[in-house]
């Protein structure tokens, strides 16, 4: 769902101060689909969505898709440079952490413009570390959701992002880009997060 503005409301943005809504939260908390559903109120009164995603965030391509099932038009951007925002009053931004502290600024420009702006991503990296851009945009939000998910290993409450290379948990100091994709990430509780070699353990 791409909404097109139209010159009446086009006029609104800006009238009344910028909000920031940041969604943070680990793997399969169910980000996006707590997205689609915020957007989806802007939807009922006809207001102009756009999101925003990352080209290295390949998967379902022009689509914002949910574990839910729902979905959403987007746009593909390679970097911060790439999102625009003004014909839509609503901007959302997927997966802040693959945009550099490049997004910092093009959010606060949006937020001057008057936008509602809406950002998704992981808090912490596959370490348990504060994720690039996003404790910065947690730290400028006017309302932060912080969502969880369940542990794969003992179905507790999962914070964290767990890393898996070739079946093993990744160590800290594995490479952030894998070639090939040998990786993948699951959600754990911080009793099932492990990161071997951790500095000081
Ligand atoms: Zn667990």
């Amino acid at each position: 769902m791409l909404f097109p503005v139209d010159s009446g409301k086009e006029e609104a943005v800006g009238a009344r101060a910028g909000r920031l809504h940041v969604i943070a939260g680990c793997m399969s908390s169910g980000k996006t689909g707590e997205l689609i559903r915020l957007l989806s109120r802007h939807a009922v009164t006809g207001e102009s969505i756009v999101i925003y995603k990352h080209s290295v965030d390949s998967r379902d391509g022009c689509k914002a898709r949910s574990r839910l099932g729902t979905e959403m038009e987007a746009r593909v951007v390679d970097g911060p440079e790439g999102i625009d925002g003004s014909d839509c009053r609503v901007v959302a931004i997927e997966e802040a952490q693959f945009f550099g502290d490049g997004l910092v600024p093009v959010v606060r420009r949006l937020l001057a413009e008057g936008r509602l702006v809406y950002v998704t991503g992981l808090n912490q990296d596959f370490r348990g570390e504060p994720f690039g851009v996003m404790p910065t945009l947690m730290a400028l939000a006017d309302e932060l959701s912080l969502l969880t998910a369940i542990c794969q290993k003992c179905h507790g409450i999962a914070t964290r992002t767990q890393r898996i290379i070739d079946g093993r948990p990744a160590p800290w100091d594995s490479p952030l880009i894998l070639v090939g994709g040998a990786d993948y990430y699951e959600a754990r509780c911080p009793d099932c997060h492990e990161v071997p070699g951790r500095p000081g353990e």
